[in-house]
């Protein structure tokens, strides 16, 4: 669409691998603790609670794609807070300091997760947030304070409800949610570019087995799922559970 430049927090990590070679054509700027290898961007490096990395990192910038943080299903609460809550919550504070335009972040199918280790499924994203561990609590929050700054500010919000997000599905566990690296680089580019101020949306591939109601996502993002967790489903290992949140 335009040429903007894109800072991708938590590039380095598994998720900003898969992703960036779907946002190849944008001028990047890559932030992480430790520098990602990437021949075309620019890299800064520092903790997201740091202001004066942040500042650094989001000049000129004017759109962010917010992978940063603790990943962890099952990291206490202590592990949580500072990434997921007060790292995402000051990153937000500077982009809007800094007059970013919008903000796309991982959410995670964790903040629904107690739908569908419950059963009910599919889950539909309108739904109230109904996590399934202090991980999945800690992106409701970053969903409500995204909702926040964007209903205050101009700075424009759009939450992704990831689910497993690897290239192939190897567990019968990931099935049901799995994201896979062409639909993630869809969802992404078109949460940057999509006419939408503020909304949190589901984020798995399509498939026979999904559990997540993507209407939100085809409505909001424009989005068509190309990948289908079915092709690998008679290959997966059999880790004895159809859901990948968390059991209660
Ligand atoms: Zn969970």
């Amino acid at each position: 669409m335009s040429a903007e430049r894109v800072l991708v927090t938590g590039a380095a990590g598994s998720v900003g691998g898969q992703l960036l070679p779907g946002l190849a054509g944008r001028p990047l700027r890559l932030f992480d603790r430790e520098a990602a290898d990437h021949p075309d961007a620019e890299v800064v490096t520092g903790e997201l609670t740091d202001p004066a990395a942040l500042e650094r990192a989001l000049d000129g910038v004017g759109a962010v794609v917010h992978l940063a943080g603790n990943p962890d299903p099952s990291a206490p609460w202590e592990e949580l807070r500072g990434p997921n809550v007060e790292g995402f919550a000051a990153l937000l504070a500077a982009a809007e300091r800094a007059g970013v335009r919008r903000v796309v972040f991982a959410s995670s199918v964790h903040a629904m997760g107690a739908y569908e280790a419950d059963g009910r499924v599919p889950v539909d994203a309108a739904w109230a947030p109904r996590a399934c561990c202090p991980y999945g609590a800690t992106k409701v929050f970053d969903e409500a304070v995204a909702q926040v700054a964007s209903r205050r500010g101009p700075v424009s919000t759009v939450g992704l409800r990831l689910g497993a997000t690897v290239p192939e599905p190897t567990k019968r566990s990931q099935l049901a949610s799995w994201l896979g690296p062409a639909d993630l680089r869809q969802l992404v580019v078109r949460a940057l570019d999509a006419d939408v101020h503020h909304g949190v949306f589901p984020a798995v591939s399509g498939g026979t087995r999904r559990h997540w109601d993507l209407t939100a996502a085809r409505t909001g993002l424009g989005y068509e799922p190309a990948l289908d967790s079915e092709e690998f489903a008679s290959g997966v290992q059999d880790d004895g559970t159809d859901t990948g949140v968390c059991p209660r």
